[in-house]
């Protein structure tokens, strides 16, 4: 037989399990589901290393899980609307779609060469009509819902990407796709109402707190930052107008020496009226207009501010305080006014040193110095209430609750709740997307497209590459159409939807991918989902994984789905670096998976990756990883192809090695189950392919040692060679779902039919899993008085105790004085007493 040859091998395999349809998958209630999900790509021209990555993870899962019995769904898809598309069609004068379908077929073709275990029939592409007509319906059934709003509103802005973005995609400041610098900018456009299941999606977590990494529920948790407090109305001195502030902190009230108000709040311009602070006011509004709001409110920012020459009544304490505008409070948090209470915030606090504002210390710190002189910074901590009237003395949540309560009963504020997170932003003036079907009518305002009028086609002869506006608003065949209503001439709306709705439901579009009269099959989609295992990266821990939780709760409330959360369990994978950095083009340190597979074979690039780190661990690409992947791929081969012809011939199923055996074959048999019992738990327990190979390679040692003693016997016991029959078919079937193709071809040649992934995963017997055990001499004073019979493997120490801890030993030994303890390994021990 040839050496290991992975070229054509892969080959043969792939294009079996190809034409085979062997991993195609239907409905079937009378077996379990395993719905094993990857993150859809957006086609961008290659695949990198970071897709392999989590592609291999989510395979070997998906061929151990079929291995298990599972009825194992693993789709595969194209997230293929978005910006780049349309940026490299303008670069190179071509089409976004000309473009997305090059690529489309190029990333196909690298990822069959992987050998991935997915069911191409089940492939969408979000750009095609019969994908995006059920984003517009998604649309129009939110709509109905009153989900969907249009506003004019201060929106995110990317210059570069010419588009709006919504908060999720703005990271620091810069644009989460291009990391240039987003600014404010005035525009109309559609919102997602998000913010109406922040309850939900919050509760939501509590529900996933089993299967998700906790980074990522904590980051979701504070992105939806819940908070609770008490609104407070504050009088404005001989003035009929009250501002109203948010304090999560109303134990603090007690403290508010000022106020502040955002300069684009209505009342720092008309507070100010016929104050000598009119025109510092004036310049002050003008100048921050033009101030970057992240800077405005990031924590080193200068804070500046002016005063507006009004004061506000303190509800609780009746005393005046100075209403003062400033830089870093905002009109679009909360309700653009603050009550200041500098003691005990560090913000608060800058300020009042700043500005010789007063600062009143209001909880007892722990020194008992209430003197506001001698604080070094704001104490921000929890502590009793002092200097606050009839409330001293309380504490913490005690404390809050109670000055809510006299709030409410006296008609001046309420405890409340606030939330961070915000509607979700979806119109793009983009046009590589999903056109959004609503009519503006003259007539009749806005209208909805009907249902039965859908898809909205993206007309494909838009001209692309005018800034900051839809190309298809120049396109007059598509913005010309009559009223739906009334039949008056109307127009199309032209923005298109945040490609974020397309990945927001396509794992449900995956278990219906064709079906064309509804989005998914209801009957379907209760029998797959929720999606058991997920894969990805980090870097959706909010953005995309928070669109897909309310789009899910959201269909759940419409009654087209019953599970309460989309995804089950989450891996976000680590990332791939070589030399200390990510992978990418610009460092020039990107390996191309192409070239990996070329020269080693898809296996032993799968073996490495796996092999070289935990999962959610970083991934350091190492050459000589890969030569030891392919080295061990060789060594596998090798062991098979000297024994193969030998062990195809000894039936597997005639003889019982459950008995006694000889010393040798029983090891054997221990290994088998050892190595068994370590890949199961390694993969199922705990998702760590790394420590599974690595058993299986000492496995493969072992295998080696075993064939020398083998070798000296002219004619080998009949058991032993249905037991070496056995280890060589859970070798295989180990390595299957990491190394797919070489274990393949090995099954088929040990004679067997069927491919490994319909094989069931091999179990492992608990009781072959001990270890021999051996006679040991115990004396006492050189005198035999005991013989115990201990594991092979047992260590010095744990034979001087269990010898020194025996009963009839003890007989020999009790009320003497032990002097020393002498162990001859494998053979005695003799206690020396006095
Ligand atoms: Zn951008
Ligand atoms: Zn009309």
């Amino acid at each position: 037989m040839p050496d290991y040859d992975p070229k054509t091998i892969e080959a043969k395999w792939q294009k079996h399990w190809e034409e085979e349809k062997s991993f195609q998958v239907e409905d079937d209630p009378a077996k379990p589901k395993y719905y094993l999900l990857e993150m859809f790509p957006y086609p961008s021209g290659r695949i990198h290393m970071g897709h392999v990555r989590n592609y291999t993870i989510g395979d070997a899962l998906a061929r151990f899980k079929w291995m298990q019995g599972f009825n194992v769904l693993h789709p595969i898809g194209w997230d293929s609307f978005g910006m780049p598309a349309e940026n490299a069609a303008i670069q190179n004068k071509s089409h976004p779609d000309t473009w997305t379908h090059a690529n489309i077929k190029t990333m196909t073709e690298q990822i069959k060469r992987l050998g991935l275990s997915y069911d191409w029939d089940r492939e969408i592409a979000t750009c095609e009509p019969e994908y995006y007509q059920w984003n517009q319906w998604c649309f129009l059934k939110f709509l109905e819902r009153g989900l969907v709003y249009r506003k004019n509103s201060e929106v995110n802005w990317c210059e570069s990407c010419n588009t709006v973005l919504a908060n999720e995609q703005v990271v620091d400041g810069l644009c989460w796709r291009c990391d240039n610098e987003v600014v404010p900018k005035l525009q109309e456009g559609w919102f997602f109402k998000i913010t109406d299941y922040a309850d939900r999606l919050l509760e939501g977590l509590q529900d996933l707190e089993q299967g998700w990494p906790e980074q990522v529920l904590t980051m979701q948790s504070n992105w939806i930052g819940k908070s609770t407090g008490a609104e407070v109305d504050f009088q404005i001195k001989d003035s009929k107008d009250s501002i109203q502030v948010f304090t999560t902190r109303p134990d603090t009230l007690y403290g508010a020496t000022f106020m502040v108000l955002a300069p684009e709040h209505p009342l720092t311009h008309s507070l100010s009226r016929g104050t000598q602070q009119e025109k510092p006011i004036d310049a002050f509004i003008k100048k921050v207009k033009s101030q970057d709001k992240i800077a405005r409110t990031s924590e080193g920012g200068e804070k500046l501010g002016v005063f507006t020459g009004a004061y506000a009544i303190n509800p609780l304490n009746g005393e005046t305080i100075p209403v003062w505008a400033a830089n870093f409070v905002l009109m679009d948090y909360g309700t653009g006014a603050i009550m200041s209470v500098p003691a005990h915030d560090h913000r608060d606090f800058e300020f009042a040193k700043k500005y010789k504002l007063p600062i009143r210390v209001v909880i007892l710190p722990p020194d008992g110095n209430t003197n506001a002189d001698d604080l070094k910074e704001a104490m921000t901590e929890l502590g009793p209430m002092t200097q606050s009237g009839k409330f001293d003395g309380l504490e913490g949540d005690e404390a809050k609750q109670k000055v809510c309560e006299y709030l409410q009963s006296n008609n001046i504020g309420k405890a409340t709740v606030q939330f961070r997170l915000r509607d979700w932003g979806v119109s793009r003036q983009r046009y590589w997307g999903t056109p959004v079907p609503i009519i503006f009518c003259g007539k009749c305002g806005t209208v909805p497209v009907p249902y039965k009028d859908l898809p909205v086609v993206l007309p494909l002869d838009a001209k692309l590459g005018d800034k900051g506006q839809s190309p298809l608003k120049s396109l007059d065949s598509f913005i010309n159409v009559p009223c739906p209503k009334c039949q008056a001439p109307a127009k199309r709306e032209t923005d298109t939807l945040d490609t974020f709705i397309c990945s927001s439901w396509y794992f449900d579009r995956f278990i219906s991918p064709h079906n064309d009269k509804e989005p998914f099959s209801k009957k379907s989609v209760q029998y797959w989902m929720p999606v058991d295992q997920y894969i990805g990266g980090i870097e959706h821990a909010i953005l995309h994984l928070l669109y897909s939780r309310f789009f899910h709760h959201v269909f759940r409330d419409m009654g087209l789905i019953e599970t309460k959360e989309p995804f089950a369990h989450l891996l976000t994978q680590g990332m791939v670096i070589k030399d200390g950095a990510k992978m990418s083009k610009s460092k020039g340190n990107v390996v191309d998976p192409d070239h990996i597979i070329d020269r080693y074979g898809a296996d032993t690039a799968r073996l490495f990756i796996l092999f070289a780190a935990p999962p959610t661990k970083q991934l350091e690409w190492s050459d000589q990883g890969v030569e030891g992947g392919s080295r061990f791929l060789k060594r596998v081969w090798r062991l098979f192809d000297e024994m193969v012809n030998f062990l195809k011939i000894i039936p597997v199923d005639d003889m019982d090695t459950q008995g006694d055996l000889p010393k040798e074959l029983k090891e054997l048999r221990r290994q088998i189950h050892t190595a068994i019992k370590r890949v199961t738990e390694d993969i199922d327990k705990r998702m760590q392919f790394n420590t599974a190979i690595a058993a299986i390679m000492e496995f493969v040692n072992y295998l080696y040692a075993f064939r020398e003693w083998w070798d000296k016997h002219i004619e080998p016991p009949i058991l032993g060679c249905i037991l070496l029959r056995e280890a060589m078919d859970t070798l295989i079937l180990l390595l299957s779902p990491f190394a797919p193709h070489i274990a393949e071809e090995m099954w088929e040649r040990m004679g067997h039919t069927g491919t490994t992934h319909q094989a069931a995963w091999p179990e492992y017997n608990e009781t072959f899993l001990k270890a021999d055990e051996i006679e040991i001499v115990v004396q006492v004073n050189g005198k035999v008085r005991q013989k115990l019979l201990v594991s092979e493997s047992i260590d010095e120490a744990s034979l001087k105790a269990k010898s020194l801890d025996d009963p009839r030993i003890q007989e020999w030994t009790d009320g003497k004085e032990v002097k020393k303890v002498i162990v001859v390994p494998k053979k005695l021990v003799n206690i020396v007493v006095k």
